[in-house]
């Protein structure tokens, strides 16, 4: 709570805690590989703003790891997925409750209209709108699709001025710029260093603190190191081995390890140059405990949720939460779907929309939702 700047919904926050357990016991069952020490204990790890260790951790992959695993279980349960296909619309039923939604295929732009007695929003986050022209850290289809279509069938948001620059994105090299630096780099024990050789802060401070640390360095102070690409910090790396003995890094941040040395740089040895990337969607559709917004029979779970990490995320809480509520969202979606009719079906919430962008004097010819970065391949394509 204290981490979300005492925003957070507390009656989410209780759930995500006292359902965390059972949502992690559900992915060990299913197999997902969660670090463990040699008697089968679970590893836990500090995160930043923490007082005591909670969070599980698959190495440097768990959102891999925990994808590998949910996807077999789809597969192995013949569970029907329509893939590279976009949701460009909700369709709302004659009574204001969720019935549906517009699709297009992104290979061919062909559309579909499924009917559907309730829906469920997972579309992730924001980072590829770049805000305040920062790189980031997420895939490309993390362009706040979930929360337009939201909104524009009268769900409520939240939060959305809060958004998370993750302290330790790569200043260099230049082809992975704005690449993730996990956090339990530094938890483990790396410490931030400006030009100077000075450790200028708690590493463990909450993520918008230390990103603020970052620029203040960078900028006010005057003790950031120059990357030819702008200014930057160091991260201590090596400390890790230091701390922990030889061989650590390698096994508990393999993928990390991995993506410098493809560029020459062993992190074991030298330190890292670091500056913020947009990392989280801190905000987004408002939800009661259940997952469903203000619009009947329309469930949101994920980062496409507000509320649950208040003003500012921190470590571990998103793929915990995307379970916890995931799963939630699910059951009583499929509890919904049994006792609901569906009337006729309508996209008369579009039309109202635009009148009331008309009735404020906005005039925009921007697409929305946007799907992809413009930048992205076959972006242009729709
Ligand atoms: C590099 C990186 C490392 C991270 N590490 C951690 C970590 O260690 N621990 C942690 O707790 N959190 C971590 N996070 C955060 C966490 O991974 C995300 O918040 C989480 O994966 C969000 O899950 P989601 O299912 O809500 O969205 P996503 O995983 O983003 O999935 C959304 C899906 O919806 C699709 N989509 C988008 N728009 C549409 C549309 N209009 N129609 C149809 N589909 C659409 C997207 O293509 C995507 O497949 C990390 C994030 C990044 C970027």
């Amino acid at each position: 709570m204290g981490g979300g700047h005492y925003a957070n919904r507390p009656e989410l926050v209780k759930k995500l805690v006292m359902d965390g357990p059972s949502a992690i016991k559900w992915l060990n069952e299913l197999g997902v590989e969660f670090d463990k020490a040699e008697d089968g204990t679970m590893i836990t790890t500090h995160g930043g703003g923490t007082c005591r260790k909670r969070m599980h951790a698959a190495a440097d992959y768990s959102g891999a790891e925990i994808m590998r695993t949910l996807r077999d279980e789809v597969l192995n349960r013949r569970i029907p997925v329509v893939d590279f296909t976009a949701a460009i619309e909700l369709i709302l039923d004659t009574d204001g409750k969720a019935a549906g939604a517009v699709l297009q295929n992104m290979e061919t732009g062909e559309i579909m209209v499924p009917r559907a007695k309730t829906v469920v929003i997972a579309t992730g986050g924001a980072g590829r709108m770049h805000y305040q022209g920062f790189p980031t850290s997420n895939h490309y289809g993390a362009t706040a699709d979930g929360l337009i279509l939201g909104y524009r069938a009268g769900a409520k948001l939240l939060y959305q001025d809060t958004l998370q620059y993750h302290p330790t994105g790569v200043a260099f090299p230049q082809q992975i710029f704005g690449a993730l630096v996990t956090e339990k780099v530094r938890s483990m024990g790396a410490k931030l260093i400006n030009s100077e050789g000075e450790a200028y802060i708690h590493p463990l401070e909450t993520r918008d603190v230390n990103a603020a640390g970052v620029i203040r360095e960078c900028s006010t102070n005057g003790k950031g190191v120059d990357t030819g690409m702008g200014k930057a910090v160091w991260l201590d790396t090596p400390m890790i081995d230091k701390i922990h003995g030889k061989g650590t890094l390698e096994k508990r941040l393999p993928a990390m390890l991995r993506m410098y040395l493809k560029y020459g740089i062993d992190i074991r040895e030298v330190p890292i140059l670091i500056y913020p990337t947009l990392h989280y969607q801190n905000g987004g559709l408002e939800i009661t405990e259940d997952g469903q917004t203000c619009v009947e029979n329309l469930f949101v779970a994920g980062e496409a949720v507000g509320g649950i990490h208040g003003r500012n995320r921190l470590m571990g809480n998103s793929l915990l939460d995307i379970i916890v509520f995931g799963r939630s969202a699910g059951q009583h979606a499929a509890q919904k779907a049994r006792t609901t009719q569906l009337k006729t079906l309508t996209l008369s919430h579009v039309a109202d929309y635009e009148a009331q962008l008309k009735d404020a004097g906005i005039d925009s010819d921007a697409v929305s939702p946007k799907l992809l970065p413009t930048y992205a391949r076959g972006a242009k394509a729709f």
